[in-house]
């Protein structure tokens, strides 16, 4: 493919702003993209106007499942007024392309998908097949990750390349967990002068706090990952009570635990829940959990055939590494089945859901070179 169709398309789909929402115009751009060079694709609705995209480019002969995937959505761009350069205006400037999602990710995920495209169009031989994920939802919920897994479009992977920003410089083959979650405390107002008619939802939480602190200390240090570390609750955010002079009748409590394999989110749901029935049973009101998001740790082998097959295409030295954030792979790694991660995409971590975001235009198209060169070796028996 030409690199002027290659930067174009990059344009096209930074210009439809999939603010967690309207994926099906993204699905729909790539679906023609692919259908011109005769790759058949489905949408897979999850909502009005939020579709994920699966495509499948067969090989010569049997072999592997490689799986390619991006996220469709973008983050919201905040206050456009802070922009340099409109954020779905996609404006390029000293060879690097402004816009909401350059770096996050639709640099990867066109990356990904042109590298499929030229697999056909460069009659490339290989065994087995590629096939594209595209998701929707991924910032909020990854709905489309679960959907996808649910729906059993995952249960042949053998592979998997998420094309989320990591530089060349790193490869990530497993990261943490993540919980996040609401404790919701509820009691009675009343004036603070006769506090003996209210019910102190603050005094409840303040009890929660004090039993489950132990309980998430004693998760956090029954188990360490070599990599990963181990698993930690922060406490974020607290919100509750209406006036200085009333008791406070509602308090909420927000956190995010980060989990590892060996001690995992079923666990640590079962440390909250416990906590909360210890709490309940010496309160006038009630303390509940409310679940926001519950995604599992993923992992694979630090130096899996794909991760090889990566570095042969991009440098020998890339590290391969753990990270703490979570992606699209907690949910692809519920398959019943072990599979070879590799997150690698073009762009910095650091440069996503900033103001100003931006990828090289080099950068890009220099990926799309190696995806193809790591397709086409990890496909080749
Ligand atoms: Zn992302």
């Amino acid at each position: 493919m030409e690199k002027n169709k290659k930067i174009q398309i990059l344009q096209d789909i930074i210009k439809i702003d999939s603010v967690n929402d309207k994926e099906t115009e993204v699905a729909e751009y790539l679906q023609n993209l692919l259908a011109e060079y005769a790759i058949d694709s489905e949408l897979i609705e999850y909502a009005p106007n939020r579709s994920s995209i699966v495509a499948v480019l067969e090989g010569s002969r049997p072999g592997k499942t490689l799986g390619i995937s991006g996220h469709l959505d973008v983050v919201a761009a905040g206050d456009e007024d802070e922009w340099t350069y409109p954020p779905f205006a996609a404006e390029i400037v000293d060879g690097k392309l402004y816009g909401r999602g350059a770096t996050d990710m639709k640099s990867g995920l066109a990356a990904l998908v042109i590298a499929m495209i030229e697999m056909k169009e460069n009659n490339v031989d290989f065994a087995g097949k590629i096939k594209l994920l595209g998701t929707v939802g991924e910032e909020v919920g990854m709905y489309g990750s679960k959907q996808l897994v649910d729906e059993g479009y995952a249960d042949d992977l053998d592979g998997l390349i998420i094309g989320e920003p990591s530089s060349i410089k790193q490869i990530i083959y497993a990261h943490k967990g993540s919980i996040q979650y609401e404790i919701i405390s509820t009691g009675r107002s009343a004036h603070s002068s006769m506090p003996e008619l209210g019910i102190d939802a603050l005094q409840q939480m303040v009890d929660y706090i004090n039993i489950s602190n132990p309980k998430y200390q004693a998760l956090e240090d029954s188990a360490e990952h070599p990599a990963l570390g181990r698993t930690i609750n922060v406490n974020t955010v607290i919100n509750g009570g209406d006036q200085i002079n009333s008791v406070p009748a509602k308090v909420v409590l927000k956190a995010n635990a980060r989990i590892i394999p060996q001690a995992d989110n079923d666990q640590f749901v079962a440390a909250i829940n416990e906590s909360l029935e210890e709490v309940n049973k010496s309160i006038e009101g009630k303390v509940e959990l409310n679940m926001l998001q519950n995604n599992p740790p993923v992992e694979s082998a630090q130096n899996n055939d794909l991760v090889e097959s990566i570095r042969k295409a991009a440098g020998k030295d890339i590290k391969s590494i753990s990270m703490a954030g979570a992606t699209d792979a907690s949910n692809f790694g519920r398959i019943d089945k072990d599979f070879d991660l590799a997150i690698f995409g073009p762009g910095e971590l650091e440069r996503s859901h900033i103001v100003d975001e931006y990828v090289e235009i080099d950068d890009y198209l220099n990926f799309i070179d190696i995806y193809r060169a790591s397709y086409t070796d990890y496909l080749s028996h």
